[in-house]
């Protein structure tokens, strides 16, 4: 599903994993608002099963018609899309950028605390991985394992020294960057493909990113440093890249990020205390 050149089609990408809340609601009303007519499209991030409830999704569904927004049909749900997330690995196996991993969380943070290693380094997938299982080629992968990205290889493989992008609404006038050394320490050897999942949250936002033509992503800044992922993997798999737009967050009064639990703010609760998507949007300060 191509755009047209020119035209800015943007998505929105909610989790059906709990209720709309205001923090959603702002996110979906930005990306309408940024998309030309016709091109605000709205993907369902259901990969972690575990989570995801068919219940969720249709209140989501429903609270953003209320709200006011349309899309066209059918909606993209990333359950559905597992053979083309299982195509890209293939490409990015067959240049050995990936490797098998049998590491559990607690795995990593033993290795990551022992006394040589300092403080472990948290990066927008979690604690740097120390790269224990890197040597493991794709030969030796049991279907139980996760799959990583060979980051330095990675970026060798392109010739970059670094990363950049310039973002249209967070310092828009100088690009983010980061240095290779920088995204090795900082990044690192990301999971492509969780355990039992068949992919990441990474690998699909830029797979589906492409599949729908999306030219302007819109998000929360939290996801910021999360981009440098995205362009490396948008690269690697000759995708083209879109703009980005990063906006700020909803925040409680104690300044704190709304999130899923804060089922106090779910946009259900003000609809039946009578609220009106006007008051939504004022709520969030548009
Ligand atoms: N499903 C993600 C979220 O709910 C979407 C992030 C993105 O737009 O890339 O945060």
């Amino acid at each position: 599903m191509a755009g047209r050149a020119g035209v800015t089609r943007t998505r929105f990408a909610p989790s059906p994993t709990g209720p709309l809340h205001l923090g959603h609601a702002f996110a979906a009303l930005i990306a309408a608002q940024l998309a030309d007519p016709g091109e605000f499209l709205l993907r369902i991030e259901d990969i972690d099963r575990a989570r995801s409830r068919a219940a969720y999704e249709a209140a989501i569904l429903d609270d953003l018609r209320w709200l006011g927004l349309t899309w066209p049909e059918p909606v993209m749900r990333q359950s559905e899309r597992l053979p083309a997330y299982r195509a890209a690995l293939d490409r990015l196996g067959a240049k050995g950028l990936i490797y098998p991993c049998k590491c559990r969380r607690a795995d990593i943070r033993a290795a990551l605390s022992a006394p040589q290693e300092g403080a472990p380094v948290i990066g927008p997938d979690g604690p740097v991985y120390p790269g224990t299982c890197r040597h493991r080629g794709m030969d030796q992968a049991a279907p139980e394992d996760a799959l990583r990205l060979n980051a330095a290889r990675a970026l060798d493989l392109l010739g970059l020294d670094g990363l950049a992008f310039r973002d249209e609404n967070i310092a828009p006038g100088t690009p983010h960057r980061m240095t290779r050394a920088q995204f090795l320490a900082q990044v690192g050897d990301i999971v492509l493909a969780r355990r039992g999942m068949g992919t990441s949250y990474h690998l699909s936002v830029v797979v589906d990113d492409a599949a729908q033509g999306i030219t302007l992503v819109t998000r929360g800044a939290d996801l910021l440093d999360s981009t440098f992922i995205h362009i490396l993997l948008q690269k690697l798999l000759d995708l083209p890249l879109p703009r980005y737009h990063h906006h700020r967050l909803i925040r409680d009064e104690q300044g704190k990020r709304l999130a899923k639990r804060d089922d106090a703010r779910a946009i259900s609760l003000y609809r039946a205390e009578g609220a009106g998507p006007r008051d939504i949007r004022r709520m969030v300060g548009l």
